[in-house]
């Protein structure tokens, strides 16, 4: 009898198991499922949120409620590309400047630098429309790039990478300091501008300082950056620059930034910064995979 009790005791233990296995089984692909419904759904509500602030091109994949989801991918870009895409994305919060801002104050001067500079490919660039979000004592983005410019930092953390805030909004006054702060240790004055003695005077500044209204960082969208790991390194050799830019940036375009001066970039007025990246946010980054 005990013997017998025993099997059908054993017999009774593994119809349990068995039983706790198939509900198991059912329970997780229950969760998988909805999990999967759930992060869908999100995604698509971000899209829409995007598309009612008309950041986003028309050419993005417009992922409507009820439409079919489809996977994404990162896209690609050339140097080119990166750039071109930059300049065509409708961002808002922002506005165009009608007149170009004055430089020296003097308008032959200003003219003459102003010429200058649109040879070496600089372009009239967008002002932020206040109001834009502290991102430290110094700094200030748009918000949705403030939120991004985190989001960045933390992921970088994650892989051992100190990545540092050393550039960001800049208004039209603060870029005419900085360009005429430069432009004065040159010895250049209005009259020796006018006269056309200090062009080269003008060239060394313009390889690293843009004239006011002609900068990215008028917009809150563009940000400099510096990094711990290797503060005396210029930063394009630095360890920062290597986990950004890897797998055509693929870091930074995770998390909504793309690089401002890429190798194959058209001249766009300095000579290449590779500290400098400009948000355009995740979505405008991805598009359907095909299949
Ligand atoms: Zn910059």
């Amino acid at each position: 009898m005990p013997e017998i009790t025993l099997k059908q005791n054993s017999a009774k233990k593994r119809q349990t198991t068995k039983l706790r296995t198939v509900l198991l089984i059912g329970l997780l692909a229950v969760f998988t499922v909805s999990g999967w419904i759930f992060l869908k759904n999100d995604t698509v509500m971000q899209s829409a949120v995007d598309q009612d602030e008309g950041s986003i091109l028309p050419n993005i994949d417009q992922a409507s409620p009820g439409a079919q989801i489809r996977p994404t991918v990162l896209k690609q870009f050339s140097g080119e590309e990166f750039v071109s895409f930059y300049n065509k994305f409708a961002y808002p919060n922002v506005r165009e400047f009608e007149s170009a801002p004055a430089i020296t104050g003097t308008s032959a001067a200003d003219e003459r630098i102003r010429s200058i500079a649109l040879e070496r490919g600089y372009v009239g660039r967008s002002v932020a429309v206040p109001p834009l979000k502290d991102v430290s004592k110094d700094f200030q983005l748009q918000e949705r790039a403030a939120n991004d410019w985190v989001e960045l930092v933390d992921a970088a953390k994650k892989d051992g990478q100190q990545l540092t805030l050393t550039g960001a909004f800049r208004t039209i006054e603060d870029q005419r300091d900085l360009f005429m702060e430069s432009l004065t240790t040159t010895g250049a004055t209005v009259d020796s501008i006018i006269a056309g003695r200090s062009d080269a005077a003008i060239i060394s500044v313009l390889r690293r300082v843009s004239i006011p209204g002609y900068t990215r960082h008028h917009s809150g969208y563009a940000v400099d950056i510096g990094c711990q790991n290797d503060p005396a390194v210029v930063f394009g050799n630095s360890s920062c620059f290597t986990w950004l830019s890897k797998n055509n940036y693929e870091h930074a375009k995770t998390h909504g930034w793309i690089p401002a001066y890429p190798d194959g970039a058209p001249k766009q007025g300095p000579d290449p910064e590779p500290w400098e990246y400009c948000w355009v946010g995740k979505d405008a980054l991805l598009e359907p995979v095909n299949i």
